[in-house]
């Protein structure tokens, strides 16, 4: 038994695994977009008896990276048109080695000055390119569920002074959420963690072109019986899970100031347009906000785990999470710094900041820019070849999120079933289907910023073969 390795071995290991991860980054298009999820082949290909004495590193990589490539929804595939995941950029999986051999610990200042500064520097960053002024704050967070989670925090604590001591027992009245019925269900589950329960959501019907109904909204207002209930946080979505659709930020700022409502924009997807100066101008609107959730795992193209939530309130990151121990560290006490741990959800934190830090460092704002500008046209392009060849758009935004059908089979139940499963199990292209107003339709999203206007070809011949063979019968 060995708990280390030599200088020999550890090359010996890291060439195993680079030669395989190598094989993987630059043939990811050959890889089925998609397993069969047969969970008894699944659950047998694990190993469990090698775990009594262990293997010898080589054949533990090799199981490791099997079992990822036979069993896993490839999202890192060019044809890989799905929920906002990202096909990893190479800095980023470089920070995450980083990150794992330093293993900062970013709880207390004083224990990783570095890696905290980054992250300071990175949230005064997007600060300003979100349009907050020098009185903003945020945090790095694991996802948009941690930042929705903190802004409901941060908007209890604003509202009610005595929240972080006496919780929702202090409550005079019941407070209410507002956003649309097609905001992100990570809001619900915000609700029920900090024991509101989700009741206290309101899902708003959103109009034709799918956007929050501030219409609706202003009613559901007006008729609220403020002898029970108080309107807490409105929040707007700027780019749905669904349809990428952006809300009217400006309509719910004026509701929001009007009636004293902290209003939250759940950026987590649409946020990635702020880069780009010529899309930017569809969130317009968010800079007026209390607070912002944007996920850089998403359209910034970093592995998983790294989330940004951002407040224009200074003050209140601190007062809904600040606590004082005597076990940590104090040599930051006479500083001008911010304690991590008194700021955040998270104690014990990684250094997430590092996988934007590193993109950046490589790529610049600048690559940044022309890789969203790019997703946004092949967008774009995939709406233009979709309605050449008959297909009709049912979702109305900028985003490269594509919602579609065929007129002729809009009440066929069947039809995007039928045509989904056999995309599926061909394995070349993967996408999903999303009802609009009772309509299913398929969902493509390009998430990946290898994908060319080759892959969005490929995709439109599958969807009309399958639709030509669906017609015959
Ligand atoms: C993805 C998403 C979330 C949840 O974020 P996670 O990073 O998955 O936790 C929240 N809101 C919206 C709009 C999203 O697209």
């Amino acid at each position: 038994m060995q708990f280390d390795f030599d200088n020999t071995q550890r090359k010996e290991i890291l060439e195993t695994v680079f030669k395989k991860l190598e094989n993987y980054y630059s043939r990811t298009k050959d890889f089925k977009t998609n397993p069969d999820l047969n969970i008894k082949e699944i659950r047998e290909s694990i190993l469990t008896k090698e775990l009594t004495n262990g293997i010898i590193p080589e054949k533990a990589i090799d199981h490791v990276i099997k079992g990822l490539e036979n069993f896993s929804v490839h999202t890192p595939h060019p044809k890989y048109f799905g929920l906002f995941n990202p096909r990893s950029n190479y800095a980023g999986i470089i920070a995450d080695l980083i990150t794992a051999t330093y293993n900062p610990q970013l709880a207390a200042w004083s224990h990783a000055p570095f890696a905290v500064e980054v992250e300071e520097l990175l949230i005064r960053e997007f600060v300003d390119k979100f349009g907050y002024g020098k009185n903003a704050d945020g945090v790095f967070a694991t996802g948009g569920a941690e930042a929705n989670l903190t802004a409901l925090l941060c908007a209890l604590n604003h509202k009610y002074p005595n929240f972080a001591k006496d919780g929702i027992f202090g409550l005079d009245k019941k407070p209410i959420v507002f956003c649309s019925v097609e905001a992100h269900h990570s809001i619900q589950k915000a609700a029920k963690i900090v024991g509101l329960g989700y009741n206290l959501v309101k899902p708003i019907p959103v109009t034709d072109d799918l956007k929050l109904d501030s219409d609706i909204l202003q009613q559901e207002l007006n008729k609220l019986d403020t002898s029970i209930f108080s309107p807490l946080m409105i929040i707007g979505t700027a780019g749905t899970t669904g349809t990428g659709t952006i809300d009217n930020l400006n309509q719910l700022n004026s509701i929001c100031k009007k009636n004293n409502i902290w209003f939250h924009v759940d950026a987590a997807y649409g946020g990635g347009v702020i880069l780009s100066r010529d899309l930017k101008y569809q969130l317009s609107g968010i800079e007026k906000s209390d607070s912002i959730t944007f996920d850089a795992h998403k359209w910034m193209s970093v592995p998983m785990g790294t989330s940004i939530f951002l407040t224009s309130k200074n003050e209140i990151l601190g007062r809904t999470f600040r606590i004082t121990t005597e076990y940590m560290p104090k040599e930051a006490d006479k500083l001008t710094v911010t304690e991590p741990f008194t700021h955040s959800i998270q104690w014990s934190r990684r250094f997430i900041g590092l996988k934007i830090y590193l993109s950046l460092l490589f790529y610049g704002w600048q690559g940044y820019e022309k890789t969203i500008n790019n997703q946004t046209e092949m967008g774009n392009y995939l709406r233009k070849q979709l309605i050449k060849f008959g297909w009709i758009i049912k979702n109305n935004t900028n985003l490269p999120v594509v919602c579609f059908t065929i007129k002729e089979f809009e009440n066929d139940i069947n039809f995007t079933d039928k045509i989904l499963n056999n995309i599926l199990s061909n394995g070349k292209s993967w996408l999903s289907v999303y009802p609009i107003k009772g309509i299913p339709t398929f969902r493509a999203c390009i998430t990946n910023y290898n994908t060319t206007k080759k892959e969005i070809d490929e995709l439109v011949d599958e969807l009309n073969k399958e639709v030509t063979t669906y017609a015959r019968q």
